[in-house]
Parts: structure tokens; sequence; C-alpha cells
């Protein structure tokens, strides 16, 4: 889906987007229910504990444009570029009713709404029925109790709760006919058709990056991992991966004709994939504080860093493979005129800003987790700087030098 040089023009890292719109905002409590009630047909129907005028969900690209409908007489969904806006005309109103069709499509920048398995399993993104509601102008953070229901005889496997923040945003729902597969505290959801290679390169650098990152970070997990991969669309010439880390769960959709094929290059894209990831999963492994709404490229630049020192460490990417990423991170770094500004930005200049840091990624991020928590402040660039101290300068000096857009 992104962009980046050449071969891995298609390739995406799906990063994470903590829902910026929730934060610190009073919580409205709702249950939602989620029916699958036939093959690519969903019924989600909501029942505010208090009268709402409207409800606001981040806009995914067109996906509700094309999807959504209104079952609720009289309310209407209006799409808008940074939110769609769900409400009946300024009444107030406790329970909305939609029906959604599985779409396939991806947004930039956001989950796919929908990941799609070859034995006819579907998972579904609940992040995006979760939002803001509002009582006029007063906006409330949606505190969710989703309940799932599938078809008859379909397994339906639940994602983690949210513990950061209980009632936030989950991650992927399945529902179809698979069964987990428990590894140690890793429960794995692989579709069936994952080429052999991608099932391998999957298992071995996340079991091997979860060890280094435990050591490392001086913590364990502490919750067990979900981590779901789907394939689909081998019919396509081309080839996407796209990844996530969401609250305790990882899911990996890949699409494209050329992921059959076991190659080095795609063996290394995937475990970077795989370890950048994870290293969200230590970023987020707090009881307060972790990822904030702001600087996005501290998380995704340091989950590059993080990555790129556990693939080394861990002996699954050579000196050589490494510095090929940075070389090629570091140009379209100085393309995008080093700001952190635009989506790519924030991966290939959030690394850049880290590797000039100057000091050891293991240990910041070991301190800034720790401070985190210790403080419930969520990452922050001023959080680096006092850790970093002098190194610190050096990032207010080139926020500076590096002039308008960061
Ligand atoms: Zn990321």
């Amino acid at each position: 889906m992104h962009r980046l040089a050449g071969l891995c023009a298609a390739l995406a890292l799906l990063c994470l987007a903590p829902s910026s719109h929730a934060q610190g905002l009073p919580a409205l409590a709702v249950t939602v229910d989620v029916s699958h009630v036939g093959k690519d047909t969903w019924r989600v129907d909501y029942r505010f504990s208090q009268a709402v005028t409207a409800v606001e969900l981040e806009t995914v690209g067109d996906y509700r444009q094309k999807a959504w409908k209104m079952l609720t007489p009289a309310m209407r969904l209006e799409p808008a570029s940074q939110f769609d806006r769900i409400s009946a005309d300024g009444k107030p109103f406790t329970t909305a009713s939609i029906q959604i069709t599985t779409f396939d499509g991806l947004a930039p920048k956001s989950y796919a709404p929908f990941n799609r398995f070859t034995d006819g399993g579907t998972a579904v993104f609940l992040g995006n029925l979760q939002g803001n509601a509002y009582q006029d102008k007063q906006a409330f953070a949606m505190s969710a109790d989703i309940r799932l229901k599938g078809l008859a005889k379909e397994n339906v496997i639940a994602p983690p709760l949210n513990k950061l923040v209980p009632g936030g945003e989950r991650g992927y729902a399945y529902f179809g006919p698979a069964q987990p597969v428990r590894s140690g505290s890793t429960q794995f959801l692989l579709d069936p058709d994952t080429p052999a290679w991608m099932r391998e390169v999957a298992q071995d650098v996340g079991a091997k990056v979860s060890e280094y990152y435990e050591k490392a970070y001086r913590r364990a997990l502490k919750e067990g991992v979900f981590v779901m991969l789907s394939v689909s669309g081998f019919e396509e010439k081309g080839l996407a991966m796209k990844g996530g880390a969401v609250m305790g769960q990882l899911s990996y959709r890949f699409d494209g004709q050329k992921l059959l094929a076991d190659h080095p290059t795609y063996r290394e894209v995937l475990a970077r994939l795989v370890a950048h990831e994870i290293a969200h999963l230590w970023q987020l492994n707090v009881s307060r504080g972790g990822i904030g709404e702001n600087d996005p490229w501290i998380h995704e630049g340091g989950a590059e860093a993080m990555a790129i020192d556990a693939l080394l460490k861990t002996g699954i990417w050579s000196p050589q493979s490494a510095a090929n990423y940075r070389a090629q991170q570091s140009a379209s770094c100085e393309k995008l005129g080093n700001s952190v500004a635009s989506f790519d930005g924030i991966y290939a200049c959030g690394l850049m800003r880290f590797d000039k840091l100057g000091i050891d990624i293991v240990p910041l991020w070991r301190s800034m987790i720790q401070t985190s928590e210790a403080k419930g402040e969520v990452y922050s660039e001023r959080m680096i700087e006092a850790i970093a101290g002098g190194a610190g300068g050096a990032l207010q000096a080139r926020a500076k030098h590096g002039g308008a857009g960061e």
C-alpha cells in the first residue's frame, strides 16, 4: 500500500493508529452487538446508556460510504474527511442499527476493515465501530461493551480486551471455521493457505524477536499475544503485506501472487514487519502511559530502530541487510525534506532521528517504557530529551534546522 522505493513499493507497514479521538474525554457506556447475519453481511446494533445526538467515527477512506447502510429510520451517515458522523438531524437517540457489507478495500493509514481467510473465515476490525458520542457539543469517548454473534456453527474469537482504556479500541474479531493454535502464551490463527515460507518466518522471527525483546527491555509481555495471519488475493499481480499491532494482537494480511514465491528479499521484509509490530507490543506493554496521540514518529521510528536492533542481534538479518535498509530509509527521508510530517516520513525520518541521537536504542527505549509507566505519561520528545540528556539537545537543534513542517 505505501510507497517505499523499488521492490518495497507495495509493502505496507500498517501501524498503530491509537484512536486520537477518544483520549481525555469523559466516557459514555454503550453496548455494541456485532452479528454475522449472512456470508458478507453484518449487523451492528448500538445501545447507548444515555441519549446522544451524534456519533463520530474516524474516517477510513470511503469504507463506510460504500459498505454501511443505516437501518434505523431517519438516521443518516455523513462521511467527512476526518470523521464520519451518524445522527438523526440533531434529535436525541439511544439506539442505532447499521448493516455492513464485507469490504475488501484498504485505506492508507488505517487498519483493513476486514481480512478474509481462504477457508471462508473473516476478521472484522472492531476499532472501526468505536469513536466518540456527542450530546450536542459535549463529546464522550464511547466505552464499548462489544458482543459478538456468529453464524450457526461458526467459531467466534474475540480480540483481547483493551487493558489501557477499558471499553477502548479493540482489534480484530474472527468469525469462521478455524480454531487458534496455542504455542506458549501466543495464540496463532493462520490462514490454511499461508505459504510454508511465510508461516516459518512469522513463527521463527516471532519467537526469536519476542525472546530478545523480553531480555533486552527486561520485561515479559503482560498478556499473551494473539497472532492472526490472513492471505488473500493471490490472483493479484502485485504484492502487499499489511501488518498491525493492536492491544495484545498482531494482524497480518498478505495479498498478491508474488508472495507464493519464497525469496530471500521477501523473507527479509516479512521479518522486519514482524519485528516492527512486535516492538509495538513492548511499547504498549505498560499498565499506563504508552503511545500517545502526537508525534507518531516516536513510536513508529522507535519500532523501526528496535526492530533493526533485534533482527541484527538475533542473527536474522545480516549487518549488510540492516545497512541496506538504513540507506534506503535515509534516502526516503531526505527526499521528504527530513520531515516527519508525512506518513512515510514518520517511519523513515523517525528512524533517522533515533539513529542520530547517537545512543543505543535498547537502554533508551527500556528507560522510556519504565518512565512512561512510572509517571503515567505517554512517550514524547520531552521524555526522549530528558533520558538522552545531551543527545536531547541535538534533537532540538535538528528540529530547528529541519525548518518548517516538523
Ligand atoms: Zn508501526
